[in-house]
């Protein structure tokens, strides 16, 4: 039998920038801070992609933020200070509409910080998602390997997963800081889910080591620090796979 190739696709999204409201504020997890967002301006919102991203503004306290006008010729800016700017996933709660972030605690940051400190009533101006890349869901064998910056798209992807008829294979191999942050994929059960604590890439690279990756029907998605990305890159470049079938990106730099 011969497997028809299919490949993720990139569809494009209405740019639109947006201020929303903090409606509460959860703990999903041991590592994690949720900001549950609202509020008028999240009508029309969508997001096809597991691993979307929206961009996100952290004025200075006091700074007043207008947020740039998006026209036919491109994004205008204003003459203000533009402020600093963060990627997040957008866990979109279409049942409740809702927009949940969920913000790793990692030591710093305007954005940990921010979600440390978010109440109830602040408010978050985002933009994006611009664009996402819809990945079949029925591929038979799928990899993730991530840090605790993707384990909020592992998370979507895994729960979308989940409501399948036909479970595929599901290999996810994360790599952690602490072994208590798996609590947050702990209500996810069927995946194959390897941890590797304390961020050892040797550890990472054995785990890896010992996959094999089928001849066709695969997906496989890098993400993460990095420079432990471009060795994960490496590593599956050796194994002559068909890049289509593999997503790869760097989700913080170490600095
Ligand atoms: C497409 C995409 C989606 C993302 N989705 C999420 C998400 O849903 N949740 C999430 O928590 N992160 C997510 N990230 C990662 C997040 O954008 C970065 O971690 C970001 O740098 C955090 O900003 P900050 O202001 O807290 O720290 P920064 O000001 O950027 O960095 C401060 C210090 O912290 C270090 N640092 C930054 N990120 C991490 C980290 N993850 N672990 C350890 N040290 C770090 C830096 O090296 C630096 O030393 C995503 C990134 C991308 C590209």
């Amino acid at each position: 039998m011969t497997i028809q190739k299919r490949y993720p696709q990139r569809v494009r999204n209405e740019l639109r920038f947006r201020e929303l409201t903090v409606l509460r504020v959860e703990k999903p997890g041991v590592g994690f801070r949720r900001v549950v967002l609202g509020g008028e301006q999240l009508d029309g919102f969508t997001s096809r992609g597991f691993d979307d991203h929206c961009k996100v503004f952290f004025p200075k306290p006091g700074e007043h933020f207008l947020p740039p006008v998006v026209t036919d010729e491109g994004i205008l800016w204003g003459d203000g200070p533009r402020p600093a700017s963060r990627d997040y996933t957008p866990l979109y709660d279409a049942s409740r509409h809702e927009l949940l972030l969920d913000f790793y605690i990692h030591n710093d940051g305007v954005a940990c910080q921010w979600a440390l400190n978010a109440q109830p009533g602040d408010t978050l101006t985002i933009g994006g998602p611009r664009g996402s890349l819809v990945v079949p869901e029925d591929y038979a064998w799928q990899l993730y390997v991530t840090d605790e910056s993707g384990m909020p798209a592992l998370r979507r992807r895994l729960e979308g997963l989940s409501q399948l008829a036909v479970r595929p294979h599901v290999t996810a191999v994360i790599s952690i800081n602490d072994a208590a942050y798996q609590d947050y994929l702990a209500h996810l059960d069927g995946f194959d889910i390897r941890w590797v604590v304390g961020h050892q890439q040797e550890r990472l690279a054995d785990a890896l080591a010992s996959l094999s990756v089928p001849a066709q029907d695969y997906f496989i998605w890098l993400t993460g620090e990095g420079e432990v990305v471009k060795s994960l890159i490496n590593h599956f470049e050796t194994l002559a796979i068909d890049t289509q079938c593999m997503r790869a990106q760097a989700y913080w730099h170490k600095k």
